[in-house]
């Protein structure tokens, strides 16, 4: 028995040897989980283009603002990384330093992809990081309404600007798709804190530290075949405010991509923007915190990228899809009217003249929203879940939960086979602020609370101008589409292993 098996190491040590070898310093820990053949038969590549203005222009995120922006801090970027299975199925996510998405943007590029590079709708993912320190992106007719028409046209102006670079960033990136490994790694952060606090009968916005959180980093991290890093996709749920100044910036995104591009060169750094509608950085306000906090996240990415990974195979499977989702009002236009001429501030006055301009643009008040939704699945090692609008925390947390590993239930398992089973579930990423940033998205709990994110801030958007809070169906639509969504992919999946 002894002499058996002392044998059978003596054969494997080389073999591990060798693979060892192989394996890049910054992903030795990765030989923790030993990598399949097809871990390393994707191909990845990475693209970054400057974004800030060189006009003056306002800046988005605060209402209160007058002025255009007064210089930078450091410049803005869209980025984006490009990844093919195998079989040549493509992926293309775009993070921005950006306050949204709006929808039009997203199709405008959505059509202009599938033309000229073949990418289906479902192959593109476009995020906003939500910096409240970049330009405005009005897009819309009610967006521009009441401007006055310089701002109109500089806005107007630099939106074409960002087609033009948004189209480049995409073709430089499969341009630059060449042989690469992509691993799945996390670690965590813990300078978001959820910002609704019961007060005075009311929710208001202020640091909560008993509230819910999601204090995940999720990490892609994407090698090339010599094991130097070529990009670094990394998420976190919390709003990107610490800053609320006059200069342009990334606020802690923009800082945290900074020094990991920094510590890496030849790596492109990307922000993904988590379910943070409800979570703020605390402190904030200065640009000390913007960086301390900046500094913060760099720090988990690294370690998530020296812990143990998870080498993510193909295929790659992709759907988008949008779910309905219904508003509890349905204001005719007198009571619109009324709405304007009673008004208490000029906010309400803004959003009532808005809602009466799209109803004679439009001839109607929307009574529903049809809102993207996209799933995306690394075999079945993987969910990646992107979510509309300014998505709050209960959506990350609920959608782990019901797609996810299990581990109490693996730890509980009554036999091996049931134990592997739990285990083997995906890890789940779940972004918000993907594709189309056109309210807060509350839980049916938020909703039901009310405050800023439960349909008191509906009022501030104008890219699609809101009528009022959703109705309680919300959470129910979301969480269906994604599970209608990623059902389908693992179905196809299933199938297509059936047939090869
Ligand atoms: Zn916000």
């Amino acid at each position: 028995m002894f002499h058996s098996r002392s044998h059978f190491r003596f054969a494997v040590v080389p073999v591990l040897l060798l693979a060892v070898c192989c394996l890049p310093a910054s992903a030795g820990r990765a030989a923790d989980e030993a990598a399949p053949d097809n871990a390393t038969a994707w191909k990845a590549g990475a693209a970054k283009v400057v974004i800030t203005p060189v006009e003056p222009m306002h800046m988005a995120g605060y209402a209160a603002r007058t002025e255009p922006a007064e210089g930078k801090i450091h410049d803005l970027y869209i980025k984006a990384l490009a990844v093919e299975d195998a079989k040549g199925t493509r992926l293309v996510m775009i993070t921005s330093d950006l306050i949204g998405i709006p929808w039009d943007l997203r199709k405008w590029l959505e059509e202009q992809v599938q033309e000229k590079f073949g990418l289906p709708a479902s192959g593109l993912l476009l995020n906003a990081s939500h910096t409240h320190c970049g330009p405005e992106v009005r897009t819309t007719p009610t967006a521009l309404y009441g401007l006055d028409p310089k701002r109109q046209e500089r806005a107007t102006a630099y939106v074409k600007t960002l087609q033009g670079k948004l189209l480049q960033l995409v073709e430089e990136s499969l341009d630059d798709l060449a042989p690469a490994r992509i691993d799945w790694c996390h670690a965590r952060a813990g300078f978001a804190m959820n910002r609704r606090t019961l007060a005075d009968g009311q929710y208001q916005n202020r640091p909560n530290p008993d509230g819910r959180l999601d204090h995940d980093v999720p990490v892609l991290r994407v090698t090339r075949p010599d094991g130097t890093l070529r990009a670094v996709l990394f998420g976190y749920a919390c709003h990107n405010t610490t800053l609320g100044f006059q200069q342009f910036c990334g606020d802690y995104a923009g800082f945290a991509q900074a020094a990991i591009e920094e510590a890496h060169p030849g790596t492109v750094a990307l922000f993904m923007m988590g379910c943070g509608g409800d979570q703020n950085p605390y402190p904030r306000r200065t640009l000390e915190l913007a960086q301390t906090h900046g500094r913060t996240l760099a720090t988990a990415v690294e370690a998530a990228i020296e812990a143990t990974a998870r080498p993510l195979n193909g295929p790659l499977k992709a759907a988008y899809e949008t779910a309905k989702l219904e508003y509890q009002d349905h204001p005719t236009k007198a009571e619109l009217e009324k709405m304007r001429d009673n008004a208490t501030s000029g906010y309400d006055r803004l959003h009532a003249e808005r809602l009466l301009f799209d109803l004679e643009q439009t001839g109607r008040v929307r009574s529903s929203y049809d809102a993207p939704i996209q799933v995306i699945r690394f075999s079945d090692q993987l969910v990646f879940v992107g979510l509309p609008g300014e998505t709050v925390v209960d959506y990350s947390l609920r959608l782990k939960r019901e797609l996810g590993r299990k581990k109490k239930e693996a730890a509980a398992a009554a036999d091996a086979e049931e134990k592997s089973a739990a285990a083997e579930r995906p890890v789940v990423w779940v972004a918000g602020y993907c594709n189309d940033v056109f309210a807060y998205i509350p839980s049916l709990r938020i909703l039901q609370e009310g405050g800023y994110e439960g349909g008191g801030a509906m009022r501030y958007f104008s890219t699609v101008v809101q009528p009022g809070p959703f109705a309680p169906s919300v959470e129910e639509r979301i969480v269906g589409k994604v599970h209608e969504l990623n059902d389908r992919l693992r179905g196809e999946a299933v199938s297509e292993s059936r047939t090869e």
